[in-house]
C-alpha cells in the first residue's frame, strides 16, 4: 500500500473541533506517515501532538495557517518545518490573536446593531482560549437561534463583505513568507483554487513562496492537474491535506485526501536548500 500524509489539519487551538491527541489517534488508525496541524495563528497543538505521537510511528511536523492581505482579498499561507520556539514568530502570533479578539468584539457590536442581542463573553467562552474566528461567532448565532444552521450564519451574515463581517488586519504575503523563513520554515500557497488568484502566483514566488497545495477538498482532479503544472513551472514543491475541522459541512476529516508521502520528501528538499 502506498504511504500517505496529511499536512492541513485544524484542532481546537483554532476553529477545529478535535484535540491534537484525537487527530493523532485518527492518523494512526489510518496509517498516515506524517501530519501537520495547521491552526490559524496558533502553534499550540504542535507539542501535545508531537509528544503524544512519539514512539507511535507517526511523524508530526510544525505547521501553521496565516492570513495575508492581497488588496481586498484574503490569501492563506501555510508554514511548515519552522522552529516552534522562535520568539519573533510566537510574538507575532500573539499579536494576530489579539487583533482577532478586537475584531470579534466589533462583529458582536454589528450583530447587536442588527437586533441580534449577543454577549461577547458568550463568544469568548465558545472559543475557550483558541484563536477566535468567525466559526465561533457562527456557533453562538446558531445557539441563540438567529440562524437555522452554522452555514446559514456564513451565507447570511459572516461572508466576506457581509453585514456582520469585519476584516482582519493582516500581513502582506511577502511579510508572511518572511516571518516563516526567519523561523526556519517553508511557505506554501494554500488552496489556490479557492483563492482563485492565479495571476499573482508569479509574484508570490518572487516573494519566496516555496510550495503549492495540490490536494485540498476544493480541488478535484482537473484543478490538481492545473496547479501541478503551475507548480512545476515555478519550481514549487507540492503539498496537500484534508483541511479537516471535524465540523459537519466543513470539508472532510483527517486523511480524506490521498496525499502521497513523496510530497513530504519534496518539502524536505526545499527546506534543506533554504536552511543549508
Ligand atoms: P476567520 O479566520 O475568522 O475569518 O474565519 C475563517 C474561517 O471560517 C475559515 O477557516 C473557515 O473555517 C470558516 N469559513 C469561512 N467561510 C465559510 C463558509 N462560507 N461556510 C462555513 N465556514 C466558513
Ligand atoms: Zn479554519
Ligand atoms: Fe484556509
Ligand atoms: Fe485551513
Amino acid at each position: 500500500m502506498p504511504d500517505y500524509i496529511d499536512l492541513h489539519i485544524h484542532t481546537f487551538f483554532s476553529d477545529g473541533r478535535q484535540s491534537p491527541e484525537n487527530v493523532v489517534d485518527d492518523a494512526l488508525k489510518l496509517g498516515l506517515k506524517v501530519i501537520a496541524l495547521t491552526d490559524h495563528d496558533s502553534v499550540g497543538g504542535f507539542r501535545p501532538a508531537f509528544d503524544y505521537a512519539a514512539d507511535k510511528g507517526l511523524e508530526v511536523i510544525t505547521g501553521i495557517e496565516l492570513s495575508a492581505a492581497w488588496g481586498e482579498d484574503d490569501i492563506h499561507i501555510l508554514g511548515y518545518l519552522f522552529r516552534d520556539d522562535d520568539s519573533h514568530l510566537l510574538e507575532m502570533l500573539d499579536k494576530f490573536r489579539q487583533i482577532r479578539h478586537e475584531r470579534c468584539k466589533k462583529m458582536v457590536t454589528k450583530l447587536n446593531q442588527l437586533g441580534m442581542k449577543t454577549d461577547f463573553e458568550q463568544v469568548l467562552k465558545k472559543a475557550e482560549g483558541a484563536t477566535i474566528g468567525r466559526p465561533h461567532l457562527a456557533e453562538v448565532m446558531l445557539e441563540n437561534k438567529f440562524v437555522a444552521s452554522y452555514n446559514d450564519a456564513f451565507q447570511k451574515y459572516l461572508y466576506v463583505g457581509g453585514p456582520v463581517y469585519v476584516p482582519k488586519a493582516k500581513l502582506t504575503p511577502s511579510e508572511a513568507i518572511e516571518l516563516l523563513h526567519q523561523a526556519g520554515g517553508v511557505a506554501v500557497l494554500a488552496h489556490p483554487a479557492l483563492t482563485d488568484r492565479d495571476a499573482m502566483i508569479a509574484e508570490l514566488v518572487s516573494s519566496g513562496m516555496d510550495g503549492i497545495e495540490i490536494f485540498h477538498p476544493t480541488q478535484k482532479k482537473s484543478a490538481r492537474k492545473k496547479y501541478r503544472q503551475i507548480g512545476e513551472q515555478f519550481g514549487l514543491f507540492f503539498s496537500g491535506g484534508s483541511d479537516s475541522h471535524h465540523r459537519k459541512g466543513r470539508y472532510g476529516d483527517t486523511g480524506d485526501q490521498k496525499v502521497p508521502y513523496e510530497y513530504y520528501l519534496g518539502m524536505m528538499q526545499a527546506w534543506e536548500k533554504r536552511n543549508k
